[in-house]
């Protein structure tokens, strides 16, 4: 148990807390936004503009979360608010096709070379998920493989070893998930190419596909070493199996065509979300025809949603991904690469053990002196630090994600004075996470 004594209350979020306890398993629909690995009141957050969050109770934090991802361009983007506005005045859902749902298939389709069509759905569950099912239902075998420490939704069948809010909570592997379920998941090591070859050589003509994100960031940020990519996508062809990569997180944001942009290896199938909804639930699958020809109703495998293709949320994400210019990337880009630095330099002058990864702006923290390539290696940081220096930054105005197995994300509009927001933040952050201890008496 870590001791951390939390700099200053939050009455309001408090209070919205315990009202939220009393109706909501935990006060929360989405397990990591409760604060638990790391302590204190959950901030509710009533409003955003540009990097900033503001609270409850009236503070103003740096925003390095941007939602777990989907704010690439920052808070109330007054384009992407417009083009909301101007859907909802059409009205919100009427479970016929729309034009809107075309253009953003067309701009994922024009992004990205590998998905030759694509289907929108409105969760990445809900993607990974279908995008199984279809693996499945192509090949007619049953086993996936998937790799430890990789997150990719709540799907029953993937949350055997799952990183983000599993690995966050440091849960065994899920009650409720039958071992028919979860019998046919091979779970394997991060990185470790040899372990894919063997499950191959152990199971032949059982495997269906292999499924990883195309750059890990719900274990903390752990690319890919150079040709795991790439040997996962040999591995499956020669088996007969798909290479499904999973840009939920990573698409439309590590590059304007995602991971696929940076390493170039082209998957079957893939799937997205985040970016793409503009911060609505907008997500998709997609990849080769001859395999998307699969999905009814063209062919036999089903997969339907009431509200798939909203036209609110084609709206939202038609407009944020319509501002995703190569100039935006840089601006992304640089600002990682300035908040890397400067978290580096602030825990050096402390003397605190660290690594800061990063696939292009994605980029973690992890206090350990070691690469961290998988998630035993994720698991083995002093995760104690973080407790520390993350309370210290919130303390500050600088909202982190509450967990060391996440990545930070930044946005277009994180500027000069949220950067040096964050830049005067760090001394005192450091200092906390190099005076913090595991132990039950100290208090950091
Ligand atoms: N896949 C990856 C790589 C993710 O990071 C996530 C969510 O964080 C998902 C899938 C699930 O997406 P959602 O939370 O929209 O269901």
């Amino acid at each position: 148990m870590v001791h951390v004594s939390f700099p200053y209350s939050a009455p309001v979020s408090q209070t919205l807390f315990d009202r939220a306890a009393a109706v909501t398993p935990g006060g929360v629909n989405s397990p990591v936004r409760a604060f638990r690995a790391v302590g204190g009141t959950p901030r509710f957050m009533v409003s955003g503009t540009g990097p900033y969050l503001t609270d409850a109770d009236g503070r103003e934090y740096v925003d390095l979360v941007c939602s777990w991802g989907p704010m690439i361009l920052g808070h109330s983007r007054p384009e992407v608010t417009a083009a909301v506005q101007e859907a909802v005045a059409r009205g919100t859902s009427f479970g016929t096709p729309g034009e809107g749902e075309v253009a953003l298939a067309e701009e994922i389709v024009d992004r990205i070379a590998p998905v030759e069509q694509v289907r929108l759905v409105s969760s990445g569950t809900e993607a990974t998920m279908s995008a199984i099912r279809l693996a499945r239902g192509f090949t007619g075998r049953a086993k996936v493989i998937k790799f430890a420490g990789c997150y990719h939704g709540h799907v029953d069948a993937l949350l055997a070893s799952a990183g983000s809010g599993v690995a966050t909570l440091g849960l065994p592997d899920t009650p409720g998930v039958t071992g028919a379920q979860a019998g046919d998941t091979i779970v394997l090591p991060y990185n470790d190419l040899e372990a894919v070859h063997e499950a191959f050589h152990t199971h032949p003509g059982e495997i269906a596909c292999v499924i990883t994100e195309a750059s890990p960031g719900n274990m903390g940020v752990v690319p890919p070493r150079p040709g795991f990519n790439e040997g996962l996508k040999s591995a499956c062809a020669k088996n007969g199996a798909l290479y499904i990569s999973d840009e939920v997180m990573t698409g439309f944001r590590t590059s304007k065509a995602g991971w696929f942009g940076v390493d170039g290896v082209t998957p079957d199938l893939m799937t997205f979300g985040k970016v793409m909804g503009g911060g609505f639930p907008a997500a998709a699958f997609g990849g080769r025809a001859d395999v998307m020809g699969h999905l009814a109703p063209v062919g036999p495998v089903y997969q339907a949603g009431t509200l798939s293709g909203n036209p609110i949320a084609t709206a939202a994400g038609l407009a944020q991904l319509r501002l995703l210019d190569d100039a935006a990337y840089e601006k992304v880009d640089a600002v990682s690469a300035e908040l890397r630095g400067l978290v580096s330099e602030a825990l050096h002058k402390e003397g605190v053990a660290h690594r800061v990864q990063n696939a292009s702006n994605m980029f973690s923290v992890f206090f350990t002196d070691r690469e961290v390539r998988n998630y035993d290696d994720a698991k083995s940081q002093e995760s104690f630090r973080f407790t520390a220096f993350f309370h210290s930054m919130l303390s500050q105005g600088v909202y982190l994600p509450p967990s060391a197995f996440e990545s930070w994300f930044v946005s277009t509009a994180h500027d000069e004075r949220a950067v040096e927001r964050v830049a005067a933040a760090l001394p005192a952050a450091a200092r906390a996470a190099a005076v913090a201890t595991n132990s039950p008496e100290a208090t950091a």
